[in-house]
């Protein structure tokens, strides 16, 4: 293994080149900062958890703060499609349904309306000409955010990539970082070499508590693999952006249908992808062992009541990641004893739609500076009594 040379010390360096570290890295980049983006596999790949060609993008949360970063960050993901020359959002509309009185329902609902975002609400005599393609449940609200939409993901990736490569940046893929020694210099040592830099920005995904180990920290996250299901149209044609089908959240569902979700047909012409926000625990280095499929048994009675234009059995079942905090909030923080590493973690499932955001907030925060967005509900602290050392 060579040693570190003085040319190899960074302003920054990036570990992980999923969304989240390839929107720090470029961020970083586009502000002069000499930055290292390290991976370790093979760009572009599968095994992490920003693969695909597809994510929801919208405003609809029930709570109003993430809310209001998608305010900004609609118009950070216009700036790289500019920037990059390429269409990375597709506006579809995102139908919210769950039980009209239920917390979840209603607080969502009410963020929309508070937060002036356009909305259509639907009765159920309205529901069936705006959305033949579904049935609502009885007892269940609809409403429509309609600034949602389709993130076209390998897309985004590969263009927030490209430009931090053009404004300056490195990227080293296949290179897996295996130790991090914190000081005023951090030394990064990857299976291939050492590098330097004045601060570290860990976006390591699943992965992110084996990186904090030798910093002595855990947090409490918890890696679950998530069944992405494909459904066959019976009518080819019926679920696409044409046809007018938008992206779908149904917030409570029976015998374990919460938080089920779906797109128009886009990547695979014929299917469409529905899924459930939750997954069985696995170890990011054996996803495949993980073989859980009482995810999709929820999602076919899901489909056959809900969806009578798509066959009840999935016709293609692909693999993904989440990495889930206790509260399902982002951490966006710094290192506790050591300032210089910033830590970008747990995005429980959600974080793709705050890409451009999360890569700004990292970046102000590797830098020193305040950051643009208030961060207290993904720091640290909150985890009191939670957190461990590693050490
Ligand atoms: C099926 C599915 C559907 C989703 N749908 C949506 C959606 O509709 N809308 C939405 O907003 N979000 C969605 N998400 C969530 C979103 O995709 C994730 O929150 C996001 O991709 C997390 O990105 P990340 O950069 O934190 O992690 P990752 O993409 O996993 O990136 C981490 C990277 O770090 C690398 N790494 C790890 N360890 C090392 C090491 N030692 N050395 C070097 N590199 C290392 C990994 O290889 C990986 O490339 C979905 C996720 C899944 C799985």
């Amino acid at each position: 293994m060579s040693t570190s040379r003085e040319s190899d010390l960074y302003d920054c360096i990036v570990i992980g080149a999923g969304v989240q570290g390839s929107f720090t890295a470029y961020s970083l980049s586009k502000r002069g900062q000499r930055t290292l983006l390290l991976e370790q596999f093979v760009l572009p790949h599968t095994r992490g958890s920003s693969h695909g060609q597809s994510r929801i993008i919208r405003k609809a949360y029930e709570q109003d703060f993430y809310t209001r970063m998608m305010e900004e960050c609609y118009g950070l993901w216009a700036e790289l499609e500019r920037e990059g020359g390429v269409t990375l959002y597709r506006q579809t509309g995102l139908l919210v349904m769950g039980p009209e009185h239920s917390d979840s329902f209603t607080q969502m609902k009410s963020t929309l309306l508070q937060s002036e975002v356009p909305t259509v609400s639907l009765t159920p005599e309205d529901f069936s000409s705006h959305v033949p393609q579904m049935l609502l449940v009885p007892g269940d609200g609809a409403i429509v955010d309609v600034t949602a939409g389709v993130l076209y993901a390998d897309r985004a990736l590969r263009t927030a990539q490209d430009m931090f490569k053009k404004f300056g940046g490195v990227v080293r893929d296949q290179e897996k970082v295996v130790d991090i020694t914190p000081g005023p210099v951090v030394t990064v040592t990857t299976s291939a070499r050492s590098y330097r830099a004045r601060s570290v920005v860990i976006t390591a995904g699943p992965w992110a508590n084996r990186l904090l180990a030798p910093t002595g920290l855990q947090l409490p996250l918890e890696v679950v693999k998530i069944n992405v299901c494909y459904w066959k149209e019976k009518t080819p044609g019926t679920y696409n952006v044409k046809n007018r089908f938008p992206c779908f959240l149904l917030t409570e569902g029976e015998q374990g249908e919460d938080h089920i979700y779906g797109l128009p047909s886009n990547e695979y012409p014929g299917l469409v992808k529905i899924c459930l926000h939750t997954g069985s625990p696995t170890d990011p280095d054996h996803r495949d062992r993980q073989t859980d499929r009482s995810d999709v048994d929820i999602l076919s009675r899901f489909v056959s009541r809900c969806v009578p234009g798509l066959e009840p059995e999935p016709a293609i079942v692909e693999s993904c990641m989440y990495t889930l905090t206790p509260d399902s909030h982002f951490v966006l923080d710094f290192h506790p004893r050591h300032r210089n590493i910033v830590i970008g973690a747990g995005f429980s499932g959600h974080g793709f739609k705050f890409g451009p955001l999360i890569g700004k907030i990292l970046c102000e925060l590797s830098l020193g500076e305040v950051p643009t967005h208030d961060l207290s509900p993904f720091r640290i602290r909150r985890f009191q009594g939670q957190t461990r050392s590693a050490l």
